[in-house]
């Protein structure tokens, strides 16, 4: 084993630096993964490539990025109790405290003790060929998943399962997907999954729909001028029963809101901004539900790995462009684009 390693910063303002770094000795109850596949958020991109936007749990610390990584285990501190070396591991992006109400319950992304830590945004991320993390924070990733599904796993497969578990998609319920990137392709997909009979997307970006299209994510592509009236002419006046806003953007939370049936769910998931609408006629009048969904669990994610194998769901099919790590600058800017699928860092396949 190497004494250095490679890793990537993200200083902010489109930047992209290298820096070398000592490959770090695990240890009590940590492991050291040899990195494989480590793939680009849209929350790198909002919250950290562009500007270094955030606070408490989205402020980033100048640390290695990259909070998607999925690898194999070379080195075992002291104390680790159910991984060993040559275990091919995805890393759950938050480690928490491990104590609290939120971390018992698996969900240490809302762990609020100051010894929370993400990966690639307090502590170092998977942009390297090295990766330090807590053994209770390995998901374990069995064949015949890949390290880059392994790495889609770790956030956004991750929060679209959680989000669609919440509202409780089943075989009764369409389902409308409002912005359709990586995380809207990934709600589609485990959508289907959970038994969704029609995936409804809407985008303004058309690249994206196509793209969605392609890898079977969604039965209807809708560009969002005009949306609201094809998503009812689609479902008999009615709206779809569960919608999910991956987005983040007002115009299409606010449609996903309007496009949920009557009794309807809708589920939050994207990021930043805002929206504002007429409370009565959008959600109250229509007994609508709305979640916010945050990430997810340990547990949830590892009951995910389980069903994508079952469902014959290979995550990685919604990946656009590969890249190595040496490439990361070019990954960072096709990412940014926000045309495309999903943007990889593949360090090793194997
Ligand atoms: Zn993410
Ligand atoms: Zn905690």
């Amino acid at each position: 084993m190497p004494n250095t390693m490679k890793g990537v910063v993200l200083p902010g303002q489109r930047r992209v630096e290298f820096k070398e770094y000592p490959v770090p000795e695990p240890g009590h109850g940590q492991v050291l993964i040899r990195m494989k596949a480590s793939s680009i958020c849209g929350s790198d991109i909002r919250a950290i490539y562009r500007e270094h936007l955030g606070h408490g749990p989205e402020a980033y610390q100048n640390v290695i990025a990259g909070h998607e990584p999925c690898g194999q285990i070379v080195k075992l501190g002291p104390g680790c109790v159910r991984f060993a070396e040559g275990d091919r591991v995805i890393v759950y992006h938050i480690s928490g405290c491990g104590v609290c109400h939120d971390c018992r319950q698996g969900y240490m992304i809302s762990c609020t003790s100051p010894q929370r830590a993400a990966y690639g945004w307090q502590r170092d991320g998977g942009h390297a060929d090295y990766m330090l993390a807590e053994e209770n924070t390995c998901v374990a990733l069995p064949e015949p998943l890949s390290y880059v599904d392994g790495a889609l796993i770790a956030c956004g497969y991750g929060t679209v399962y959680e989000a669609l578990r919440r509202v409780k998609v089943s075989g009764g319920d369409r389902v409308l997907v409002t912005g359709v990137g990586p995380v809207g392709m990934a709600a589609g997909l485990v959508a289907k999954g959970l038994g969704a009979t029609q995936v409804i997307g809407v985008d303004i970006a058309q690249p994206r729909l196509d793209f969605a299209m392609q890898v079977g994510a969604l039965d209807h592509a809708l560009p969002f001028d005009g949306a609201l009236d094809e998503i009812k002419a689609l479902t008999g006046g009615e709206g779809c029963e569960v919608s999910i806003d991956c987005s983040g953007a007002p115009p299409a939370r606010l449609l996903a809101l309007q496009g949920t049936r009557r009794w309807g769910r809708c589920a939050m998931v994207g990021e930043g901004s805002t929206v504002d609408f007429d409370v009565s006629q959008t959600i109250i009048h229509n007994q609508i539900t709305v979640y916010g969904s945050w990430v997810t669990s340990l547990g949830h994610m590892e009951d995910l790995v389980e069903k994508l194998i079952e469902w014959k769901l290979r995550p990685e099919r919604i990946v656009s462009d590969r890249f190595t790590l040496d490439q990361a600058p070019e990954a960072y800017r096709i990412a940014d684009k926000g045309q495309s699928g999903k943007v990889v860092i593949v360090m090793d396949e194997e």
